[in-house]
Protein backbone atom coordinates (compact mmCIF):
# COMPACT_ATOMS: atom_id res chain seq x y z
CA UNK A 1 0.00 0.00 0.00
CA UNK A 2 1.29 3.43 -0.76
CA UNK A 3 0.18 6.64 1.13
CA UNK A 4 1.02 9.74 -0.36
CA UNK A 5 1.72 12.88 2.40
CA UNK A 6 2.77 16.15 0.90
CA UNK A 7 2.47 19.81 1.62
CA UNK A 8 4.56 22.71 2.41
CA UNK A 9 7.51 23.33 4.86
CA UNK A 10 6.92 21.71 8.65
CA UNK A 11 3.58 21.52 7.78
CA UNK A 12 3.87 18.54 10.10
CA UNK A 13 4.18 15.87 7.50
CA UNK A 14 7.31 14.09 9.18
CA UNK A 15 5.15 13.27 12.44
CA UNK A 16 2.28 12.27 11.02
CA UNK A 17 3.58 10.17 8.28
CA UNK A 18 5.49 8.55 11.39
CA UNK A 19 2.92 8.10 13.00
CA UNK A 20 0.34 6.69 10.89
CA UNK A 21 3.45 4.57 9.94
CA UNK A 22 3.89 3.01 12.74
CA UNK A 23 -0.08 2.63 13.69
CA UNK A 24 -0.54 0.86 10.27
CA UNK A 25 2.84 -1.14 10.08
CA UNK A 26 4.09 0.10 6.67
CA UNK A 27 7.30 1.35 6.07
CA UNK A 28 8.04 5.15 6.02
CA UNK A 29 10.19 7.00 3.78
CA UNK A 30 11.17 11.06 3.69
CA UNK A 31 11.94 12.20 0.77
CA UNK A 32 12.91 14.97 1.41
CA UNK A 33 15.88 13.93 3.54
CA UNK A 34 17.07 12.57 0.24
CA UNK A 35 17.10 15.97 -1.09
CA UNK A 36 18.88 17.08 1.94
CA UNK A 37 21.34 14.46 1.85
CA UNK A 38 22.22 15.30 -1.56
CA UNK A 39 22.15 19.17 -0.63
CA UNK A 40 24.68 18.61 2.10
CA UNK A 41 26.62 17.39 -0.07
CA UNK A 42 27.16 19.55 -3.03
CA UNK A 43 27.70 21.77 0.21
CA UNK A 44 30.94 20.38 1.46
CA UNK A 45 32.11 18.77 -1.32
CA UNK A 46 31.94 22.36 -3.18
CA UNK A 47 30.08 20.76 -6.76
CA UNK A 48 28.59 23.28 -9.38
CA UNK A 49 25.46 21.69 -9.81
CA UNK A 50 25.08 23.87 -13.13
CA UNK A 51 28.26 22.14 -14.71
CA UNK A 52 26.42 19.16 -16.09
CA UNK A 53 29.93 16.70 -16.32
CA UNK A 54 29.81 17.94 -11.88
CA UNK A 55 25.97 16.62 -11.52
CA UNK A 56 27.01 13.74 -13.66
CA UNK A 57 30.02 13.26 -11.27
CA UNK A 58 27.64 13.91 -8.01
CA UNK A 59 24.76 11.58 -8.95
CA UNK A 60 27.08 8.66 -10.29
CA UNK A 61 29.05 8.95 -7.48
CA UNK A 62 26.31 8.78 -4.34
CA UNK A 63 24.38 5.87 -2.52
CA UNK A 64 21.42 6.75 -0.73
CA UNK A 65 20.14 4.53 1.89
CA UNK A 66 18.16 4.77 4.81
CA UNK A 67 18.38 2.49 8.48
CA UNK A 68 16.74 2.34 11.60
CA UNK A 69 18.68 2.65 14.32
CA UNK A 70 17.10 3.10 17.78
CA UNK A 71 13.70 3.71 16.50
CA UNK A 72 15.34 6.96 14.54
CA UNK A 73 15.05 6.67 10.31
CA UNK A 74 18.91 7.66 9.74
CA UNK A 75 19.72 8.68 6.23
CA UNK A 76 23.48 7.56 5.04
CA UNK A 77 25.11 9.28 2.06
CA UNK A 78 28.19 6.69 1.23
CA UNK A 79 27.85 5.11 3.73
CA UNK A 80 28.34 8.27 6.46
CA UNK A 81 25.03 8.85 8.79
CA UNK A 82 24.35 12.33 7.75
CA UNK A 83 20.90 12.35 9.67
CA UNK A 84 21.78 15.43 12.17
CA UNK A 85 23.58 17.37 9.36
CA UNK A 86 21.26 17.49 6.98
CA UNK A 87 18.96 19.57 9.65
CA UNK A 88 21.20 22.66 9.45
CA UNK A 89 20.27 26.36 8.18
CA UNK A 90 22.54 26.26 5.34
CA UNK A 91 21.08 22.87 4.35
CA UNK A 92 17.57 24.20 4.46
CA UNK A 93 18.44 27.62 2.88
CA UNK A 94 19.88 26.14 -0.25
CA UNK A 95 18.01 23.01 -0.86
CA UNK A 96 14.99 24.24 -3.08
CA UNK A 97 17.66 25.30 -5.32
CA UNK A 98 19.16 21.41 -5.62
CA UNK A 99 15.66 20.09 -6.02
CA UNK A 100 15.00 22.01 -8.21
CA UNK A 101 17.28 20.43 -11.01
CA UNK A 102 15.40 17.84 -13.17
CA UNK A 103 18.54 15.61 -13.51
CA UNK A 104 18.97 15.07 -9.68
CA UNK A 105 14.54 14.54 -9.51
CA UNK A 106 15.11 11.89 -11.58
CA UNK A 107 17.46 10.32 -10.39
CA UNK A 108 15.48 10.63 -6.15
CA UNK A 109 12.40 9.65 -7.84
CA UNK A 110 13.70 6.19 -9.16
CA UNK A 111 14.95 5.38 -6.05
CA UNK A 112 11.95 6.73 -4.23
CA UNK A 113 9.18 4.19 -6.52
CA UNK A 114 12.08 1.53 -6.03
CA UNK A 115 11.75 1.78 -2.01
CA UNK A 116 8.88 2.44 -1.97
CA UNK A 117 7.42 -0.70 -4.12
CA UNK A 118 9.77 -2.85 -1.93
CA UNK A 119 7.32 -3.55 0.93
CA UNK A 120 4.92 -0.17 0.48
CA UNK A 121 5.15 2.95 2.28
CA UNK A 122 3.71 6.27 3.82
CA UNK A 123 5.47 8.51 1.98
CA UNK A 124 5.95 12.14 2.23
CA UNK A 125 6.98 15.12 0.33
CA UNK A 126 6.09 17.49 -2.16
CA UNK A 127 5.38 15.90 -5.22
CA UNK A 128 4.33 12.34 -4.12
CA UNK A 129 0.84 12.30 -4.57
CA UNK A 130 0.99 14.05 -8.65
CA UNK A 131 4.79 12.73 -9.96
CA UNK A 132 6.52 9.58 -7.84
CA UNK A 133 3.48 7.63 -7.23
CA UNK A 134 0.31 9.27 -8.75
CA UNK A 135 -1.61 6.08 -8.27
CA UNK A 136 -1.23 5.99 -4.69
CA UNK A 137 -4.15 3.79 -2.70
CA UNK A 138 -3.99 7.30 -0.42
CA UNK A 139 -3.24 10.60 -0.71
CA UNK A 140 -3.14 13.31 1.47
CA UNK A 141 -1.97 17.24 1.53
CA UNK A 142 -1.46 18.97 4.89
CA UNK A 143 -1.48 22.62 5.19
CA UNK A 144 -1.05 25.32 8.27
CA UNK A 145 -0.58 28.73 9.12
CA UNK A 146 2.78 30.01 8.53
CA UNK A 147 3.09 31.38 11.63
CA UNK A 148 2.27 27.93 13.23
CA UNK A 149 4.86 26.20 11.19
CA UNK A 150 7.52 28.41 11.74
CA UNK A 151 7.09 28.03 15.74
CA UNK A 152 7.49 24.57 14.88
CA UNK A 153 10.63 24.77 13.10
CA UNK A 154 12.27 27.03 15.93
CA UNK A 155 11.44 24.14 18.19
CA UNK A 156 13.37 21.34 15.73
CA UNK A 157 16.18 24.08 15.59
CA UNK A 158 16.55 23.89 19.03
CA UNK A 159 17.15 20.45 19.21
CA UNK A 160 19.95 21.16 17.13
CA UNK A 161 21.69 24.22 18.95
CA UNK A 162 20.44 27.14 16.63
CA UNK A 163 18.05 29.95 17.34
CA UNK A 164 16.72 31.94 14.79
CA UNK A 165 13.61 35.08 15.49
CA UNK A 166 10.27 33.81 14.49
CA UNK A 167 10.02 36.54 11.49
CA UNK A 168 13.54 35.04 10.22
CA UNK A 169 11.84 31.88 9.91
CA UNK A 170 8.48 32.87 8.57
CA UNK A 171 10.30 34.47 5.52
CA UNK A 172 12.46 31.55 4.83
CA UNK A 173 9.80 29.11 4.98
CA UNK A 174 7.93 31.53 2.79
CA UNK A 175 10.29 31.76 0.71
CA UNK A 176 10.79 27.53 0.16
CA UNK A 177 7.44 27.49 -0.35
CA UNK A 178 7.71 29.96 -3.09
CA UNK A 179 10.57 28.21 -4.77
CA UNK A 180 9.73 25.00 -4.33
CA UNK A 181 5.58 25.68 -5.90
CA UNK A 182 6.91 27.55 -8.49
CA UNK A 183 9.92 25.85 -10.23
CA UNK A 184 9.16 23.83 -13.70
CA UNK A 185 10.04 20.17 -12.72
CA UNK A 186 7.03 18.43 -10.28
CA UNK A 187 6.28 21.75 -8.42
CA UNK A 188 4.67 21.90 -4.26
CA UNK A 189 1.09 21.13 -5.92
CA UNK A 190 -2.28 19.67 -4.24
CA UNK A 191 -3.11 16.86 -6.37
CA UNK A 192 -6.14 17.09 -7.11
CA UNK A 193 -7.74 13.60 -5.60
CA UNK A 194 -5.80 14.10 -2.02
CA UNK A 195 -7.61 15.14 1.12
CA UNK A 196 -6.38 18.66 2.76
CA UNK A 197 -5.71 18.40 6.33
CA UNK A 198 -5.26 21.91 8.19
CA UNK A 199 -2.87 20.70 10.92
CA UNK A 200 -2.67 24.17 12.45
CA UNK A 201 -5.84 23.63 14.22
CA UNK A 202 -5.26 19.62 15.42
CA UNK A 203 -2.81 18.17 17.47
CA UNK A 204 -0.18 15.48 16.51
CA UNK A 205 -2.33 12.50 17.51
CA UNK A 206 -5.39 13.79 15.94
CA UNK A 207 -3.71 14.26 12.57
CA UNK A 208 -2.43 10.75 12.51
CA UNK A 209 -5.79 9.66 13.96
CA UNK A 210 -7.90 11.29 10.97
CA UNK A 211 -5.47 9.81 8.24
CA UNK A 212 -5.59 6.24 10.19
CA UNK A 213 -9.57 6.90 10.33
CA UNK A 214 -10.08 7.67 6.50
CA UNK A 215 -7.68 4.39 5.67
CA UNK A 216 -8.91 2.19 7.78
CA UNK A 217 -12.93 2.99 6.73
CA UNK A 218 -12.49 2.89 3.01
CA UNK A 219 -10.24 -0.70 3.42
CA UNK A 220 -13.42 -1.39 5.66
CA UNK A 221 -16.33 -0.61 3.22
CA UNK A 222 -13.80 -2.54 0.42
CA UNK A 223 -14.07 -5.67 2.41
CA UNK A 224 -17.75 -5.80 3.60
O1 LIG B 1 10.37 18.09 3.75
P1 LIG B 1 11.63 18.91 3.87
O2 LIG B 1 11.40 20.29 4.41
O3 LIG B 1 12.72 18.19 4.59
O4 LIG B 1 12.13 19.06 2.36
C1 LIG B 1 13.29 19.80 2.06
C2 LIG B 1 13.22 20.30 0.63
O5 LIG B 1 13.37 19.20 -0.27
C3 LIG B 1 11.93 21.01 0.19
O6 LIG B 1 11.91 22.38 0.55
C4 LIG B 1 11.98 20.82 -1.31
O7 LIG B 1 12.81 21.79 -1.91
C5 LIG B 1 12.65 19.46 -1.46
N1 LIG B 1 11.71 18.37 -1.70
C6 LIG B 1 11.25 18.19 -2.99
N2 LIG B 1 10.46 17.12 -3.28
C7 LIG B 1 10.11 16.25 -2.34
C8 LIG B 1 10.53 16.43 -1.01
C9 LIG B 1 11.32 17.53 -0.71
O8 LIG B 1 11.57 18.97 -3.87
N3 LIG B 1 9.37 15.19 -2.67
Amino acid sequence: MIIAIDGPAASGKSTTAKGVSHILGIPYLDTGAMYRAITHIVLTKKFNIDDPLELKTLLNGIQIRFEIIKDENCIFINNKNVSSLIRSSDVTSNVSAVSAIPEIRESMVGLQRKIGRENGCVIEGRDIGTVVFPNADFKFFLVADVKVRAERRLLDLEKIGETKSLNELMNEIEKRDLLDSSRDHSPLIKAKDAIEINTGLLTINEQIEQIVKHITNIQNNKGN
